[in-house]
């Protein structure tokens, strides 16, 4: 691992890259592609096999992934969409991107992911999506959510950046809602640098999420409105280039070979700090639903402060100082200046800000050594027995 002034730091997360993910990347760049090429082609149908999905569409990051699926909805002005503050803020951005309005429903405080009962108090006649994240890998309760969806008739777009492998009621997160938005960044559980994909079973939401990732151009002959010549193409939406290279798809081609080798080593070092903390009084471990299966993208633990002599930051300083990069996921999305300054409010989600105020992200990553986990199990016991009252 890394190391800062002689001493040991264990990240939080990050990539696994062999010597065949290089020799990837290089087959690519002595051939005829660049960018869109048939590496990608190659790569989404990989991706669509492998998430049980119709279609797979590779893009340039999860956010954009995120905004074509916004997109391809038909989220427009003065529509509301609802999420959760407790992810990333590119799955509330992205409803900004299309001037509507992101709505913040509270979590579940056991799963930490959306909690159904607070997506329906929050529905009004403006609603047109959810946005649901399964948060840390762990999937939400899609069963409820899909029956609210039906029955306001709204799109489920879910966010799967932590996600990809993780299983619901037997099924692969990618294959179950209208749309699923995946990222490739490297701390994510497969890599292609930057990169995303969006998979979906529905063929209009397909061909829409095509051409927003160039531009809102076809030559797609089935698709133009006109065919005025071999050299013929339309512009019929506004779109972006948000296209991923053939590089960065051989990449994601190689990686995604690993996945379940990556996922199995993530389970088997969640099983040792779940054995490991569940003896901790003053530690609450990570919920497991019964019918899920997580990927595992983050392992978090909670303080039960009102047990400890001093407060989250303090135990956060005293790990980072024993060069364990712990992390906090997340800030409350309408904590952030620019949310404030939309006008959200602080109060808006009691549980979600509850969580954010005692969790701790611990390191958690297949390229960790075994040595690298127990030296994290230790010293996080010494620190909170330290403070533990
Ligand atoms: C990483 C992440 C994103 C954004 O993905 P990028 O590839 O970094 O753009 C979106 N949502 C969640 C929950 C994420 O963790």
């Amino acid at each position: 691992m890394d190391r800062i002034n002689n001493a040991k730091f264990i990240p939080y997360g990050r990539q696994w890259i062999d010597e065949d993910d290089i020799n990837a990347v290089i087959e690519v760049l002595k051939g005829d592609y660049l960018t869109t090429g048939p590496k990608i082609r190659e790569f989404e149908e990989k991706l669509a096999q492998y998430t049980g999905a119709k279609y797979a569409v590779a893009i340039s990051n999860g956010t954009a992934a995120l905004h074509a699926a916004c997109f391809a909805t038909g989220i427009k002005e003065g529509d509301e969409v609802i999420t959760t503050p407790i992810t990333f803020a590119a799955s509330a951005n992205c409803v900004l991107y299309m001037g509507a309005k992101p709505v913040f429903a509270d979590i579940n405080p056991e799963t930490y992911n959306i909690d159904p009962d607070e997506i329906r108090s929050k529905i009004t006649e403006r609603t047109k999506a959810i946005i649901p994240v399964h948060f840390t890998g762990q999937p939400c309760d899609m069963d409820e959510i899909q029956k609210i969806a039906q029955e306001y008739n709204l799109t489920i777009i879910e966010d799967g950046a932590h996600a990809l492998g993780a299983e619901y009621n037997g099924r692969k997160i990618g294959s179950i809602g209208d749309m699923t938005t995946f990222s490739f960044h490297p701390v994510k559980n497969i890599t292609t640098g930057e990169g995303g994909a969006i998979t979906t079973n529905n063929d209009e939401l397909y061909k829409k999420l095509v051409l927003f990732r160039t531009h809102g151009i076809t030559r797609d002959k089935d698709i133009l409105l006109k065919d005025k010549g071999p050299w013929y193409y339309e512009q019929q939406h506004l779109g972006y280039n948000y296209r991923i290279t053939d590089i960065q798809a051989a990449l994601g081609i190689s990686q995604l070979d690993k996945l379940e080798r990556f996922l199995a080593v993530r389970r088997d070092y969640v099983r040792k700090y779940n054995e490991a903390f569940s003896a901790v009084e003053e530690v609450e471990t990570p919920y497991q639903l019964e019918n899920t299966n997580s990927a595992w993208h983050l392992y978090i633990i909670k303080l039960k402060l009102e047990k400890m002599n001093c407060g989250r930051r303090q135990v956060f300083e005293e790990l980072n100082e024993r060069g364990i990069g712990v992390n906090v996921h997340y800030i409350p999305v309408y904590y952030h200046p620019y949310y404030r300054q939309l006008g959200y409010n602080k109060g808006l989600c009691p549980r979600a800000e509850e969580l954010y105020e005692s969790i701790i992200t611990l390191p958690l990553f297949p390229r960790m050594e075994k040595e690298d986990v127990e030296y994290v199990i230790s010293n996080v016991k010494e620190v909170i027995q330290n403070h533990a009252i």
